[in-house]
């Protein structure tokens, strides 16, 4: 025994302690288990033998770029909207020419996007947008109390009009 395995730790300890890491067990067959990062499309594997299984056989999560949808968020202003997109492309590990590339824009559109030297269009915006993994979309929101007020005050308004 080398002991560089630092202390022993059984399968399931093992297991508990990998998932906190990111990695997910994907079988076990011969004293070989063989764990895959538990993001959507990551090629990442760790092959971890019986006789090793201890602390310092423990992998550090994942570092390659992660393309797993990301919750909704909430846009505020056209500057979060920038900031949104540029974090996403950053997390991706894409920089502004592979961005324009993929969305078929032409060069210094990213970059002058994020920097807010420049306003995009909507259908430049959109490319952009899908490109990192995102579409556009109108979500329900309730409707404003200065508006229910003019659809009361035009209901009240049609119902004065004298019948003849
Ligand atoms: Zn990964």
């Amino acid at each position: 025994m080398s002991g560089k395995s630092g202390l022993p730790m059984n399968l399931d300890e093992f297991i508990r302690e990998m998932q906190r890491r990111q990695w997910v067990l994907w079988g076990s067959r011969e004293g070989r288990h063989v764990f895959i990062c538990r993001h959507d499309n990551c090629p990442s594997s760790v092959v971890v033998l019986d006789d090793k299984m201890g602390k310092s056989a423990l992998a550090r999560p994942c570092k390659l770029p992660h393309t797993d949808p990301i919750a909704d968020q909430a846009v505020v202003n056209y500057h979060s909207l920038v900031e949104i997109l540029r974090r996403r492309r950053q997390e991706l590990g894409l920089s502004q020419d592979d961005v324009e590339y993929a969305a078929g824009l032409s060069i210094d559109h990213i970059g002058k996007a994020e920097s807010g030297e420049r306003s995009l269009t909507l259908p430049t915006f959109t490319a952009w947008a899908n490109t990192l993994g995102f579409d556009f979309r109108l979500a329900p929101a309730p409707v404003p109390d200065q508006v229910i007020k003019v659809i009361q005050a035009k209901a009240g308004n049609t119902m004065k009009v004298p019948l003849d």
